[in-house]
């Protein structure tokens, strides 16, 4: 059996699957935000709750957002700050009593999409995760092209490009920048560029319904973000030219997008 983890910044889910593919079980608990120990916790929970229900052991493997910086062996990039500067995959083995293998969320989406998904059978795949943050993985030929910093694909912390005078210089980012990709295009941040707008409190998805039933202020804020996520996915496009554009993430579920 093998077990399949993915640590969102709302939801952490796992599922299990049989050596031959099948799944088994699959359940979803919601992120303790901003607390790192609670978080190593409650995937370890989630790893014995999983083997109690299947009555096996087995491996693991974890989705994150960000990645392991290869020369200080700690997270970097993580929208889920609270992981940053930490030695998630060793505390992770040190509290289940093995190792793990974990890497970057939209790398393993991109892998997953490229192998029998959305991109099979196409040369070079860039995958999307539209969710509570914006991030990217790259497949060529079937592999992974992650780079020597392990940041290939990261659009999501570019800046928005051909920006209006009412966008710059854009929302700050948790990187330190302002006007990234990302305080545009995840979740929240289409939640707050409505409520920037004037609109009320509402989550991406409220949006997205509140636009689809011919809501006015909803409707623009979908046509800003339809336009920054064109604009913002043409750069991509500029450099690496792929086959084809995997979208995934909760915003993704959005059926305009
Ligand atoms: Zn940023």
């Amino acid at each position: 059996m093998r077990i399949g983890l993915d640590l969102g910044g709302t939801k952490v889910e796992a599922i299990a699957l049989s050596d031959t593919g099948e799944e088994l079980l699959r359940f979803r608990r919601s992120t303790p935000v901003g607390d790192y120990s609670a978080t190593v916790n409650l995937v370890v929970a989630m790893v014995a709750e999983v083997e109690t229900r299947a009555g096996a052991a087995a491996s693991i493997g974890l989705g994150t957002p960000g990645s392991i910086d290869p020369v200080s062996g700690l997270m970097k990039n993580s929208n889920s700050t609270a992981l940053n500067g930490r030695p998630l995959d060793r505390d992770l083995a040190a509290a289940l009593g093995r190792d793990i293998s974990m890497a970057n969320d939209a790398d393993c989406f991109t892998v997953s999409e490229g192998h029998d998904g959305g991109g099979a059978g196409a040369e070079v795949v860039f995958g999307v995760i539209l969710g509570t943050g914006v991030g990217g993985g790259l497949v060529v030929n079937g592999r992974l092209v992650s780079g020597p910093n392990r940041v290939a694909g990261e659009w999501g912390h570019n800046p928005l490009p051909w920006m209006w005078p009412d966008e710059a210089p854009g929302p700050a980012c948790y990187c330190g920048r302002q006007g990234c990709v990302e305080t545009f295009l995840s979740g929240p941040g289409m939640a707050a560029d409505h409520a920037r707008r004037g609109g009320p409190p509402m989550s991406a998805a409220e949006i997205a319904a509140a636009a689809a039933a011919g809501e006015e202020a909803a409707s623009v804020t979908m046509d800003r973000y339809h336009d920054r996520l064109a604009r913002a996915l043409s750069g991509v496009i500029n450099i690496v030219d792929p086959h084809v554009i995997v979208l995934g993430g909760g915003v993704s579920n959005i059926e305009s997008i």
